[in-house]
């Protein structure tokens, strides 16, 4: 009788739902990718840089 069963804990993905088994691997636990992992944290979604503020338009005439 051989009774080496490891027991691994099988996460699912809070982004894309897959099994991500819980083991040292998994470095973006439980995530199963960094990408997943950075869509959770919302890096994805400022992807879009707004500045503020119109370059109001200076007319430089210099007049000799
Ligand atoms: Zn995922």
């Amino acid at each position: 009788m051989s009774g080496t069963e490891e027991t691994v804990i099988i996460m699912a993905c809070p982004t894309c739902r897959r099994s991500v088994p819980w083991r040292e691997e998994s470095r973006y636990r439980p995530f199963c990718s960094e990408r997943c992992k950075l869509i959770d944290l919302g890096a994805w979604a400022d992807e879009s840089h707004r500045i503020a503020g119109d370059s109001a338009y200076d007319d430089l005439s210099s007049e000799g």
